[in-house]
């Protein structure tokens, strides 16, 4: 075969280079269909740049080799030199009447699971392996790759650092979840002290680890020296709940902010998802339409609307007096002190305000320690951001920053001091107000591409008996 710069199918549909028109290109990629009758073959082949594919015209008789042209079948891997036309057919813009073709890779029709179309998310969960070459995920790929660009110019844009904080960490007083434990010792053999117990002193680190809930404490540490920081990193929680919006591994973007107060992390927040689901619909237009075709009529009208909306602002005290008002009948019943559940955060979000909601002060008991404690002695500065169709999709709160209160909190809770001995100096040496949140990326993704199950929105998801990839 002649060499030729390999083209991405992207450039050649999107027109990004005139000059190329009636030249002669090459394109790689995975064969999607081919249809056609003795005369003339067409090849829909996708290269995973553009969720359009481009069809190549093998004029048959005079290409010859019937051999490979008949092993050319969905799924398959060719290399093709053409000349690129205009296209006679609707839909496309150009096409390559193929010269020459490598097929790399055959697929066999008989067991290719991919074969047909149009099979089940759940069946497509079984074959993560592979399904990344459907539309759907090619699509959800890409958006979830441009949403991660979009974080981090946003952030670097408006002057935050991202902050590498770790995966492996020694403190277990983030209550966020149950963890997952970090070890080398042997399992079939585990040491122990002389009162019993599982001696940790012989182990890796010299002591207890887990995998991380949260970069929040360590992120922490980053704003009260740099002042605006930035996480981005998977975390970890071993809770086995089998939900449609839980992973045991997700991603997390955990900003944390000196010198911001709960109002100004609430502005910080709106700004932020308006600027990702900006981001989406201006760069991912054909992605989106695609999943709006298949999967959710009012996708694209959802994140248009998020987009132009204000955000409505409220006390947790005054959402329960609206649920206990509303008449609903909720699975779990509201009253003050209570924990919300997603069918009470998406009464308010879904039917009373019709638009994202931000609750703020919290009971502090439903709440964690690091969060600053109100005047009033039972409430805490917590703020959740409430999504349509998601319930909860941040997290956050103003942190207490005064050592006293904060050291009381924890004898409250139970949670050893020498737990959180590094913690606590930020409060003894140079305290400041700070402020901060976590977005759940796959939460975020959920809402942005209009899927209705969380393990659909990350390549490889991790769940309870689910790791086989
Ligand atoms: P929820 O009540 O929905 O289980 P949470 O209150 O435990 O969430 P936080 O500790 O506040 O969650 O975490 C911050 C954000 O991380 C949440 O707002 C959510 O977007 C996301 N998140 C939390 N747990 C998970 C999970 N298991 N899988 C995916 N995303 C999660
Ligand atoms: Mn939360």
């Amino acid at each position: 075969m002649k060499e030729l710069r390999r083209q991405r199918v992207f450039d050649l549909l999107k027109g990004k280079d005139e000059s190329l028109v009636n030249g002669e290109v090459n394109v790689k990629g995975w064969v999607r269909t081919k249809r056609g009758n003795k005369n003339v073959a067409f090849i829909a082949l996708n290269d995973g740049s553009i969720i359009h594919n481009i069809q190549v015209v093998v004029e048959v008789q005079s290409f010859g080799n019937d051999e490979m042209l008949k092993k050319i079948t969905t799924g398959a891997c060719i290399s093709v030199n053409g000349k690129l036309v205009e296209s006679k057919g609707s839909g496309q813009n150009v096409e390559i009447l193929a010269h020459e073709i490598e097929l790399y890779g055959t697929a066999d029709a008989e067991t290719y699971p991919l074969q047909k179309k149009g099979h089940s998310l759940e069946f497509l969960r079984e074959i993560a392996h592979l399904r990344p070459r459907t539309n759907t995920f090619g699509a959800i790929f890409r958006i979830r790759h441009a949403l991660a660009f979009a974080i981090h110019k946003y952030y670097n844009d408006k002057g935050f650092y991202y902050l590498h904080t770790p995966i492996i960490t020694g403190s277990d007083a983030e209550g966020a979840g149950a963890m997952f434990r970090v070890t080398t010792l042997d399992l079939h053999n585990v040491p122990t002290t002389p009162e019993g117990k599982i001696d940790f002193q012989q182990d890796f680190f010299g002591k207890e680890t887990n995998l991380t809930v949260s970069g929040q404490l360590e992120g922490e540490l980053g704003a009260l020296a740099l002042s605006n920081i930035y996480t981005f990193g998977p975390t970890f929680r071993a809770e086995n709940s089998n939900t449609t919006r839980h992973l045991a591994e997700f991603w997390m973007i955990e900003p944390e902010m000196a010198f911001y107060d709960i109002n100004d992390n609430q502005d910080l927040a709106e700004d932020f998802l308006k600027y990702l689901i900006g981001y989406v619909l201006e760069n991912c237009a054909d992605d989106l339409e695609f999943l709006q075709k298949m999967y959710d009529k009012e996708l694209i009208e959802r994140l248009q609307f998020v987009t132009s909306n204000t955000f409505e602002r409220l006390s947790y005290t005054a959402a329960i007096e609206i649920l206990e008002k509303s008449g609903e009948k909720f699975e779990f019943p509201v009253k003050w002190g209570v924990d919300l559940q997603s069918e009470h955060e998406r009464y308010l979000v879904e039917k009373h305000f019709k638009k994202p909601v931000i609750l703020t002060d919290y009971p502090r008991d439903i709440k964690a320690f690091y969060m600053k404690q109100n005047d009033d002695g039972k409430t805490v500065r917590a703020m959740d951001v409430l999504f349509p169709k998601i319930g909860e999709i941040i997290g956050g709160s103003q942190r207490e920053e005064n050592y006293d209160k904060l050291v009381s909190r924890i004898k409250e809770m139970g949670i050893p001091e020498k737990d959180v001995w590094w913690y606590l100096e930020t409060r003894k040496f140079g305290t400041a107000p700070h402020s901060g949140f976590g977005l759940g990326f796959e939460r975020l993704m959920l809402f942005i591409t209009g899927m209705g199950n969380i393990r659909d929105v990350i390549p490889f998801p991790r769940a309870p008996l689910n790791a086989e990839f």
